[in-house]
């Protein structure tokens, strides 16, 4: 059966001298895996619709297995992401999370939307650090996670100075900091952004500045809590954490 679905390249594979195995997340259908034959050929129809981060249309003959791409439109090639080394680095590692954290066929055009929307907003200049943060922030209910961001973790008071506690999976106030030794020391405009991340609608994304000091507080909070509960082990990741501490030596 052909059938049109609208959806976002997050992986592909090579297969055999000239097919390719690609990974799309779509509106319609989730995750789905569908074979583009020729497309390693640079003149094959496929070979530019089933490039990485591709947004566009798909025409997939499905059946009970793998499907098969039969064509596709792009809406967009997110070009100023493929142009560009260290946002590639980003984008790589929203899919690579996007593809582990779904499974096939399971439908979630919330999703789908976060997830266009965060690529876009990165191929539009908006800064990737913000971006991979709030898209990591969104992910942990995807991942069974509800860190506790409204209170405290421990006595649930709103009130306080709070900083972050891995072990007790939130905001851990000033009275109880001493249930958690290993406790995250993190500035107000930290706790304002983490809980700003976890609820806020990425369309409403103004153009939000964030120091230096605050990104990496927010980096090193969500990267630890990551580490923790997610049982992810990106190489993506790896790769963006050496390409920050290259950057730093620049
Ligand atoms: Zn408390």
């Amino acid at each position: 059966m052909l059938q049109k679905c609208e959806g976002i390249v997050i992986r592909t594979t090579d297969y055999g001298e000239t097919n390719k195995i690609v990974t799309i997340y779509t509106r319609e259908w989730g995750k789905i895996g569908v074979m583009a034959r020729g497309a390693k050929k640079p003149n094959s129809r496929l070979s530019s619709i089933s490039q990485l981060f591709t947004y566009g249309y798909f025409l997939v003959q499905r059946g009970t297995g793998l499907g098969s791409m039969q064509q596709g439109e792009i809406i967009t090639s997110m070009r100023s992401i493929t142009e560009d080394l260290f946002l590639t680095a980003y984008a790589s590692y929203i899919v690579e999370l996007t593809d582990k954290c779904t499974e096939e066929k399971k439908p979630n055009p919330f999703h789908f939307e976060l997830l266009y929307q965060t690529l876009n907003y990165m191929n539009e200049g908006f800064d990737p650090d913000v971006l991979m943060n709030i898209y990591e922030m969104k992910m942990l209910n995807v991942l069974g996670l509800y860190p506790t961001l409204n209170q405290c973790s421990v006595c649930g008071n709103t009130d306080g100075h709070f900083s972050f506690s891995i072990r007790e999976g939130g905001f851990i106030c000033h009275r109880c900091i001493g249930k958690d030794p290993y406790h995250f020391k993190i500035t107000p405009a930290t706790v304002k952004l983490l809980r700003l991340f976890y609820y806020m609608d990425l369309s409403r994304l103004g153009n939000i500045s964030v120091k230096d000091q605050t990104k990496a507080e927010l980096k090193q909070v969500i990267s630890a809590y990551y580490d923790e509960y997610s049982g992810l082990h990106l190489k993506t990741k790896k790769f963006l954490d050496s390409m920050d501490k290259f950057r730093h030596m620049l």
